[in-house]
């Protein structure tokens, strides 16, 4: 199992439940309001943590209740969060609207996952020095994600870069200290200037062109309910997914990348095997409630996977 290490976001989600979004200067009312624990890296991390890997978290949360609640929580995880910093900005909140047609709009203050920097990554060396792989997604500063790459080749990890959400303008220093990236079908498509796409030979067709325009030379692309594709050390598949019953996909993608982390050989030896347990702990996730409470634990996996 390996020991990981993620830069990453923690964000309070906030659920609103609507007939539709506001006009101009009307008042509308909320039929529904949850709160949820959310964010990339913190996804990430849980899911990593639930197939037993060793996990460190580098983030921030602020001086405030969530920031308590959320170092309670991957306490309880078994996170260590000795590098999980407090900043002088609000926690990370998701204001989600999602209305009665289904269409969902949303607003993020990034507080204070935008308030981490490349002095707090350094600051963690001793556990990139121990880590196998370390994990980013593009919830927090890019300076501090640079940093963390730096050090992670320099003591050997495996980097794995979850370009969410999109940007076209990724600093070219962390893509050329990238292992290993990891978007969804609209994500990977918009890096190299596309649409997406589902179809295995444009797929297999744009690989060559992830390496360049990107120097990418590993990649795994999900793609929703039809499963996922891989070009990983000169091997190109494709997987479906095991369980289809979907209702609810939040967290998919994030399970599905933490379950990678834990179980991916750095050398890149069981990528078929891993990706079929990601496949289906991504796959669990969907077919419950809410994200960080619908993340399986590896037991779960082991029952399914006999
Ligand atoms: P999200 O933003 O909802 O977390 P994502 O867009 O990052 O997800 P997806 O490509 O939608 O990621 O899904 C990731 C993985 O989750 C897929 O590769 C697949 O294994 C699983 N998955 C997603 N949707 C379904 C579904 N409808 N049925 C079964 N498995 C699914």
């Amino acid at each position: 199992m390996n020991k990981i290490l993620v830069i990453g976001s923690l964000n309070v989600d906030v659920l609103q439940q609507i007939e539709r979004l506001p006009k101009e200067g009307e008042t509308l009312a909320i039929h529904n309001k949850s709160t949820n624990f959310g964010g990339k890296g913190a996804n990430q991390a849980v899911a990593a943590a639930r197939q037993g890997a060793d996990l460190t978290f580098v983030g921030a949360v602020g001086a405030d209740s969530e920031g308590k609640s959320y170092r309670e929580l991957l306490e309880q995880e078994g996170i260590n969060t000795s590098h999980l910093l407090e900043k002088d900005q609000p926690t990370g909140t998701a204001f989600i609207m999602l209305e009665d047609n289904g269409h969902n709009t949303i607003l993020v203050h990034g507080g204070a996952n935008m308030a981490l920097t490349a002095k707090d990554v350094e600051d963690a060396d001793e556990y990139f020095r121990d880590a196998d792989v370390v994990i980013a997604q593009l919830e927090v500063p890019g300076a501090a994600i640079k940093r963390g790459f730096e050090l992670a080749k320099i003591y050997g990890a495996l980097t794995i870069l979850n370009p969410a959400p999109v940007t076209e303008n990724i600093d070219p220093s962390i893509l050329a200290n990238t292992d290993l990236l990891v978007p969804n079908e609209t994500e990977g498509a918009a890096l190299i200037g596309l649409k997406p796409t589902t179809n295995q030979k444009e797929l297999e067709r744009r690989v060559s062109l992830y390496q360049a325009k990107l120097s990418l030379t590993n990649i795994i692309i999900t793609l929703g309910e039809d499963g996922c594709f891989y070009s990983v050390n000169g091997k190109v598949g494709r997987l479906n997914n095991a369980i289809v019953n979907a209702i609810d996909t939040t967290g998919a993608g994030d399970t599905f990348i933490g379950t990678i982390a834990a179980h991916l050989d750095p050398k890149f030896e069981n990528v078929r095997e891993t990706l079929e347990r990601a496949t289906l702990a991504a796959g669990l996730v969907v077919s419950r409630q809410g994200a960080i409470p619908a993340i399986p634990t590896a037991e779960e996996i082991d029952e399914l996977a006999l």
